[in-house]
């Protein structure tokens, strides 16, 4: 056995004496195999709320789930104001769920942003919407599959969120041809895009298999950013497995505090100036 081990050891060491090329593949095949098992220091998700404002008891229902949630509130809804003070003070992060048109364009929330727009009426209705839900930290689409698609509106959009300074982009990426993440990337505002809807459809079956789903992500990439709806199947999921997370050694964090450890250099230091007691 000795012998057998001592001769396989010379081979090598003969080779790589004798043969610098070879080393390098060895080296090189230790660190893919090093890279391709990646064990992640820490584990991040973080789910967004989005749909908030008109319901107060589903509203309450999510507030009042564990975890660092972060909730996104659709301006000019009944109880946007009260849903997110109650959220505060249950250390969740606000957002605002900014509507935008879709390509449907069916009952638009108030609030929409459409392509029918002046760029004064843009920027007016936008700057309302902003004012409309306090203690925002970052902006996500609600619908959007028309709007997005266009450089000049989402360059208007992203003008306004650079002047305000200190918020966050996340694309809600209900088209695939989304150009709002590049043009968010262009302006230097931190962003993030979603990886999955917890619930394209409400049954339990769906929603488990796409938590099973942002799970593997988050154990693959080292984190993940999912957006649910206050559905009471969503809510009840999420009641009985949030912590499903924990015990797979996965932090649920703000997506704040996501865009600061997933980013590239401008994400991180953008949203530095807040507080971590903030988050
Ligand atoms: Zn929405």
């Amino acid at each position: 056995m000795s012998a057998n081990k001592t001769g396989k050891f010379a081979h090598l060491s003969y080779y790589k004496a004798s043969c610098p090329a070879l080393t390098v593949l060895l080296l090189l095949s230790v660190l893919l195999s090093l890279s391709s098992s990646r064990v992640y220091a820490e584990k991040l998700a973080s789910i967004i709320i989005d749909d908030l404002g008109n319901s107060y008891e589903y509203g309450f229902d999510v507030i009042n789930l564990p975890g660092a949630l972060t909730l996104a509130i659709l301006p000019r809804t009944n109880y946007a104001k009260e849903l997110a003070r109650l959220a505060i003070k249950s250390n969740k992060e606000v957002m605002l769920h900014l509507p935008l048109q879709s390509v449907e364009n069916q009952m638009p929330s108030p609030g929409t942003l459409d392509l029918h727009m002046t760029r004064k009426k843009f920027i007016q209705q936008l700057r309302l919407n902003l004012n409309a839900v306090p203690y925002v930290r970052g902006v996500n689409n609600h619908m959007g599959s028309l709007l997005t698609r266009h450089p000049g509106h989402m360059r208007w959009l992203m003008d306004e969120l650079a002047r305000r300074g200190n918020l966050y982009f996340v694309d809600s990426k209900t088209t695939s041809q989304s150009i709002a993440d590049k043009i968010a990337v262009e302006h230097h505002i931190p962003n993030l895009s979603r990886d999955f809807f917890l619930d394209p459809q409400f049954d339990e079956k769906t929603i488990r298999k796409q938590f099973d789903l942002f799970i593997q992500k988050i154990n693959h990439r080292g984190y993940a950013l999912a957006i649910a709806h206050p559905h009471p199947n969503t809510i009840k999921f999420l009641q009985s497995h949030l912590n499903e997370l924990a015990e797979q050694g996965i932090t649920l964090i703000t997506v704040s505090r996501l865009i600061q450890h997933s980013g590239s250099p401008y994400n991180q230091q953008a949203l530095n100036v807040h507080k971590p007691g903030n988050l």
